[in-house]
Formats: C-alpha cells, structure tokens, sequence
C-alpha cells in the first residue's frame, strides 16, 4: 500500500499492545500521516484499566494488537464506552465476538477488525474462495490446509486460516479438510491450500516477507474509520480503505 503523503493534521492513535506488531505500526505512522500519542500494554492496562476519558482525550483512532484475553477483558468495551473508534488486529477472541461486536454496533463507534490486514492476504481468501467453488464440482480431490508462524503465536489455527476455512466452506466445499498448524522461529505468516487428487496437486499459497504489509493495512484502516459509525470486517471494506473512500453518508458521523 503506498504511504499516505498529504499534508493534514496527523492522525493521533492509541496503541493497545506494544509488541511485535504495535512497535512496527509506532515506526510506519509517521509515513501514513499518523502520529502515537498514548502507548498501552500488559504493565499499564489490565482489565483495560488504562483506558479512560483523560488518557484518550487526544486520541482520533485506537489500534488493538494487544492479546485474545485483553480485547476480552476490558478493551473493546471500554473503547465502546469512550465512544473511541478502532481498528482490532488482535485474533484469539471468536468466543466472545459476535457480543462485543453487537457491543460496538449499539455503541455507534466505528470499528474496522480482521485476523489479517495484509491485502494480499485478503485477495487471497477470494482466490480460495473460487478455487474450492471449482474444485468442488470437479470432484476427486482431498483438501489440507496449512499455516506456519512464529514461536511467538498463541493462538492456533491462526485467525486467518480459521477465515480461510469459513471462506472455502461457504463456496460449497462440503469435504473434509486436514488442517495442520506449525509454530516455529520467525515466520511472519505462511497459508497454503493443497488440493490433491490421483492425477494431480492444486496448490495456493501466501507468504508474508514480514510484518509491515499487516502494520499499513492496520494504519489505512485507522484512516478510514475515523469519523465513521459501523462494525466493518476488513476482509469486506479492505477495497475501500485501499481506495482511501472518505466518510460517506452512510455510517458517518
Ligand atoms: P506480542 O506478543 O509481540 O505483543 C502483545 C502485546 O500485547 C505486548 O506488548 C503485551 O504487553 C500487550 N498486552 C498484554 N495485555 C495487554 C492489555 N491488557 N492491554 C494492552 N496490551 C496488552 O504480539 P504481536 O505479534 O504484536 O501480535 C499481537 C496480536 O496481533 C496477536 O493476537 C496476533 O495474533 C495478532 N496479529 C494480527 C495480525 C493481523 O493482521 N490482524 C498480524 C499480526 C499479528
């Protein structure tokens, strides 16, 4: 995604998680017209308690890549409550999605989340989409799903590959699929699905060179949801934010 130039006042973000992901995302702002102005993490937010009025008062967008258990715990309520809108990047919290969601929905923050900002990741899961729909009716073919990350990840299957099954499931593939999680040294992020048959391998996959294509798609999205209302996943919206569409009639505030 090409860094953001224009000359406007510099987005001012709030950064939940200051790892791996938050620390990349602090070194790119600068590039996408952004600027952070409040750093919270495990030391200084549990339960979401760094989150008030006073801390967030010159806070445009918060950006959650903090842990399953703290988006849970506090965060994303509270962000709610403030009336904060936000960018989640943070996977491992499916088992209370759809009530912080509704949360955030009646909250009328806007809120852009996603297992993956990497575009390419999000072109990826149409490719699969319409690779199952083929592969479906062609008929005679087993389906493995693979990832690989880094020591680091919690969670497994990464939050991306669990989108990538959703994807293929709803294209009609009613087959089985051998899922297979690796969690070793650096790796940014690898996913692969292989179709394989007596006569042949269909084989698609992504790999990530590193963390800043997840990082710039997180600051865009910080862009475009500010000073819109609505619950967008970005795997629906990335085409927009890409676009850089500005607020609308629709959902804006
Ligand atoms: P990390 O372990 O390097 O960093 C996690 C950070 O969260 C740490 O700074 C920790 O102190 C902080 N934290 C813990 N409790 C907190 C709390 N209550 N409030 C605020 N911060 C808290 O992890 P990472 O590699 O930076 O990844 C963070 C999350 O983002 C993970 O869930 C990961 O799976 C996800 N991720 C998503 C994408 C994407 O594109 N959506 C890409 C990469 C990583």
């Amino acid at each position: 995604m090409a860094a953001d130039s224009s000359p406007r006042t510099p987005l001012r973000i709030a950064l939940l998680g200051h790892g791996r992901m938050g620390r990349l995302i602090e070194q790119l702002a600068p590039e996408h017209g952004a600027t952070v102005v409040l750093r919270l993490d495990g030391s200084n937010n549990q339960d979401g308690s760094g989150l008030n009025r006073a801390a967030l008062r010159k806070t445009d967008v918060a950006i959650d890549f903090s842990t399953g258990a703290s988006v849970t715990s506090g965060n994303l309520e509270r962000l709610c409550d403030l009336g904060i809108d936000t960018v989640v990047g943070t996977t491992g919290w499916d088992d209370r999605r759809a009530a912080l969601l509704a949360h955030a929905r009646s909250s009328r923050i806007g809120l852009v989340h996603g297992a993956n900002f990497s575009v390419g990741v999000n072109a990826f899961y149409r490719i699969a989409a319409a690779a199952a729909r083929t592969l479906a009716r062609c008929g005679g073919y087993d389906l493995a799903a693979f990832e690989s990350h880094h020591r680091g990840k919690r969670d497994a299957p990464s939050g991306t590959a669990l989108r990538i099954i959703d994807e293929v499931r709803a294209a009609g593939w009613s087959g089985e699929i051998d899922v297979t999680s690796q969690r070793t040294g650096y790796v940014p992020g690898t996913h692969e699905l292989q179709w394989d048959s007596a006569a042949d391998t269909v084989r698609l996959s992504h790999t990530a060179r590193s963390r800043a294509g997840f990082a710039r798609g997180a600051l865009a999205a910080a862009h475009w949801i500010h000073g819109r209302s609505g619950v967008y996943d970005f795997a629906e919206c990335w085409e927009r934010v890409v676009a850089g569409d500005g607020p609308s009639s629709e959902g804006s505030r």
